[in-house]
């Protein structure tokens, strides 16, 4: 298997194009050509990374946080994150991020998060609203068949896993072509009626400018008739993740609970220590934003990492439980990304290693 097919089932069950605009993932280093020998998943790429790698004979690595990210000015041995960059082109290892694409895909950091805290019943916290298009167009019934089949085979009308998604009903189409007209069917100045469908099917935002260009090439009317309707609709991936503890316990016993599964030396709370939780909303990394949102949502503790001083105090004085499990804890994806590999990677034909980094990248120290 090379690192283009690697990507291509990555692709499939966590899509590059779901992570933020913002963000940085995919493959950032490498060739995509390149055979793969073993894959090591780390929370960053750190050059005892990058050495964990040689020495297992990995020459791939998947993080979570991609390590280019801002603006690259140079990539010298003498500038910290260049010698990272310099040692792994030397070595020729494929670097590829799954970022914010991991955060919000429904078993990835936050539902290996939920599932270490111990969440039951788990949803999406905040389920992302997906723009698409239901096309309909109408068409003569003689022309039906060739024309969902141009559409079908281009990859259109695919909902989940299913394809060739149409809805059709017959009608009666009616026109009277003028002046310069060419008509398909019909003479100028005489009105024509025709046995026409009204074909349905759902596109995603990204392919409207090719569903437009399908239909125009293979719809017989020198006018075809047909309408983009934009609509929105829930997805089923989004960030974060909400949950019920098997018992009802006092905050202050699952914070040593949560502290003991994370194996994390100090996590953080602020709120009401004897206030008894039940209902529990994480967020992995950088989450402070959706406390509210997650409370409202029924949550007695919301968990995220990186909370700064005046989020935790607005939040103590709104009455709102927060624990702060460091952005660290999202490690807990090297292990859980090596298991998802392995089943994505069950169908083909793998002859190389999946390994979880053993490393701890965390930068701060806990004294
Ligand atoms: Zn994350
Ligand atoms: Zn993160």
């Amino acid at each position: 298997m090379n690192i283009n097919q690697l990507l291509q089932i990555i692709n499939k069950h966590v899509p590059l194009n779901t992570a933020e605009l913002w963000d940085n993932v995919g493959l950032l280093i490498g060739d995509e050509s390149n055979k793969v020998n073993g894959v090591l998943t780390a929370l960053g790429c750190t050059d005892d990374v990058v050495e964990e790698a040689l020495t297992n004979n990995c020459n791939t690595i998947i993080c979570h946080h991609p390590l280019i990210f801002k603006g690259v000015k140079s990539i010298t041995q003498q500038d910290g994150y260049g010698s990272i960059i310099r040692k792994l082109i030397q070595n020729d290892i494929n670097l590829i991020a799954l970022h914010t694409n991991l955060d919000v895909y429904p078993k990835g950091v936050n539902a290996m998060l939920a599932n270490k805290i111990g969440l039951q019943n788990t949803r999406i916290l905040n389920p992302e609203i997906t723009t698409y298009y239901k096309v309909q167009v109408f068409i003569p019934k003689t022309n039906l068949e060739a024309f969902k089949n141009n559409l079908s085979e281009a990859g259109l009308a695919q909902e989940g896993d299913y394809e060739y998604c149409f809805f059709e009903a017959p009608g009666q189409g009616q026109f009277k072509p003028v002046e310069n007209a060419n008509p398909h069917i019909g003479k100028i100045g005489s009105i024509e009626y025709v046995e026409e469908y009204k074909l349905e099917f759902m596109i995603e935002a990204n392919q409207k400018a090719l569903a437009q260009r399908l239909v125009t090439q293979h719809h017989p009317y020198e006018t075809p008739v047909f309408d983009f309707i934009k609509m929105e609709k829930e997805a089923d991936f989004g960030l974060g993740m909400i949950g019920e503890l098997d018992t009802a316990i006092s905050a202050q016993s699952l914070v040593k609970h949560i502290k003991a599964q994370l194996n994390m030396p100090s996590i953080r709370f602020t709120g009401d220590k004897s206030s008894i939780i039940k209902t529990v909303a994480v967020i992995g990394g950088f989450g402070i934003g959706f406390e509210y949102a997650a409370a409202e949502k029924g949550a007695d503790l919301f968990i995220t990492g990186d909370i700064k001083h005046h989020d935790a105090l607005d939040a103590k004085i709104a009455g709102v439980n927060l624990l702060d499990i460091n952005h660290y804890s999202e490690y807990v994806m090297k292990d859980g990304l090596c298991e998802l590999l392995k089943v994505w990677l069950n169908d083909e034909k793998i002859d190389f290693t999946i390994n979880a980094s053993q490393l701890n990248t965390d930068p701060f120290e806990y004294i």
